[in-house]
């Protein structure tokens, strides 16, 4: 039985006040002037300690209320309201909601899963992930004493191309070479995101969490610096098409490069130089896809990134989605009898740690996560950065000691929420995850089982 993986996380404050969901409007026209007044009432105090953030020019009213509505219901006149917060709703953008934004920067200050109270109040189906369900059968049957508890639940992967069998020689020797793998504790690596108020800083916080957490973050060779020469083990180096020279730090264990033309000639170059290095092929999530991945593993590439877009979908085709993509990559190499053969890497537009299961249900074996390390970060992904404009929660002057501290959190909360649907379905080992499609159900599949046989709707009308 392998040490207990445990992330280990603090309380790392924002920086700056967050955005909130809604504010408190309170009227003094036609007041009563009660002698017990409701804000007086407020068990939180709000009223009592309210004032005026001078930095960023806000109501601390707005920061505290915690959303009772006591006083809304309380007062005689009807002259407080609760409003939505102008500047809330108009955070991210349709991918990227605010609920989610604010949901990732609790989880980065304080480590915990979010509860977002009983029930669940969203529609019955939506598009990429949300049309698809896990498995819940074993809920009713939850470890004994918990997640953390006695029952060990693996989130380890492995990566590069775990052989079939050894071959030993007759004096016990291992007969050839050790394969090329490693594993990594967690299925969640980081990805240097496409945008971002960014210093060396930052790129050092979040080499410091992938540490920390065990886990690897992708940066692009030009970004590394000798400040990040003692973190060689967790950094997976992109480097550009048809490097020159290749530099990096000590004990790198896997490089990415991008598909391109002349890949066989590139991964010659990088192994001439580094033999003991995995190399990870990323190729575009766009059409033709099952082909290119099949092609790269018949040429003995061992691990695999599909890059997906930043919503979750193909990058030529917005109406399919990361999910199906994977799906029709892993089933393709089954098929054709060589999924053994390689890891499959997936990102783009994972939001939520709910995803990363999904994903590898869908046949990945681990995942990138890019903007909620940044998002982390209290980015408000209002792009300002990719303008040349100032950054509103000057990422850029942040501690690499306090990126790692959020980072860290954000991806224990995430750690936890696996170990949660791993738990409900009774799966022991996230290496069994990958392509457990029969552990899940597909909104498309059951809506097709359950109303084909009515025959085709009319064009122009749809089924409610
Ligand atoms: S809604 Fe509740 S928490 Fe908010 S100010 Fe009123 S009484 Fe206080
Ligand atoms: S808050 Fe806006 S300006 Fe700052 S990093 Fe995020 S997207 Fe860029």
């Amino acid at each position: 039985m392998p040490a207990k993986y445990t992330i280990h996380t603090q309380p790392a404050p924002h920086r700056f006040e967050p955005v909130i969901r809604s504010g408190i409007i309170a009227w003094e026209e036609g007041c009563l002037k009660c002698a017990v007044c409701v804000k007086t009432m407020c068990v939180y105090g709000v009223y009592d300690n309210r004032g005026l953030d001078p930095r960023q020019m806000i109501d601390s009213i707005d920061n505290q209320c915690m959303n009772c509505l006591r006083c809304v219901q309380g007062c005689p006149r009807e002259l407080i309201h609760k409003s939505m917060n102008p500047e809330y709703r108009a955070l991210g953008d349709p991918y990227w909601t605010p609920d989610i934004i604010s949901s990732l920067w609790y989880q980065a200050e304080t480590g915990k899963i979010p509860i977002s109270g009983a029930g669940y109040p969203g529609p019955f189906s939506g598009p990429g992930f949300d049309s698809m369900w896990t498995d819940m059968s074993e809920i009713v049957r939850p470890t004994r004493d918990g997640i953390h508890g006695r029952e060990y639940i693996s989130t380890a992967v492995d990566l590069g191309r775990t052989p079939e069998f050894l071959r030993f020689s007759e004096s016990g020797e291992l007969d050839g070479d050790e394969p090329l793998v490693t594993s990594i504790p967690l299925p969640i690596f980081m990805k240097f995101p496409a945008f971002g108020a960014l210093s060396d800083e930052i790129i050092k916080g979040w080499a410091m969490a992938a540490r920390r957490i065990g886990t690897l973050m992708t940066l692009p060779q030009e970004k590394i610096n000798a400040s990040l020469d003692n973190f060689g083990q967790w950094l997976m180096p992109v480097l550009p098409e048809g490097p020159e020279s290749v530099s990096m730090p000590k004990g790198v264990r896997v490089i990415e490069i991008p598909w391109s033309e002349n890949l066989e000639e590139t991964i010659s170059d990088i192994k001439k130089l580094y033999s003991a290095v995995l190399i990870s092929v990323k190729i575009p999530m766009a059409e033709g896809i099952e082909e290119k991945a099949l092609s790269l593993t018949r040429k003995g590439i061992s691990i695999i990134h599909l890059e997906g877009s930043s919503d979750g979908r193909f990058l030529d085709d917005e109406t399919r989605y990361l999910k199906d993509g994977i799906r029709s990559v892993h089933m393709k190499l089954v098929d054709e009898g060589v999924r053994d053969n390689l890891t499959l890497l997936a990102s783009g537009g994972l939001s939520m740690a709910e995803h990363v299961a999904k994903s590898m249900l869908c046949g990945a074996d681990a995942v990138f996560v890019d903007f909620p390390i940044l998002i982390a970060l209290e980015c408000r992904m209002c792009r300002r950065c990719t303008e040349g404009l100032p950054c509103p929660v000057e990422i850029d002057d942040a501690s690499s000691g306090w990126v790692a501290a959020r980072v860290v959190n954000l991806l224990g909360a995430w750690h936890n929420q696996l170990l949660e649907v791993m738990g409900a379905m009774g799966i022991r080992d996230a290496r069994r995850l990958r392509g457990e499609t029969g552990r899940a159900m597909f909104f498309e599949e059951l809506d097709r089982s359950t109303f084909e046989s009515l025959g085709q709707v009319e064009e122009g009308c749809q089924l409610e």
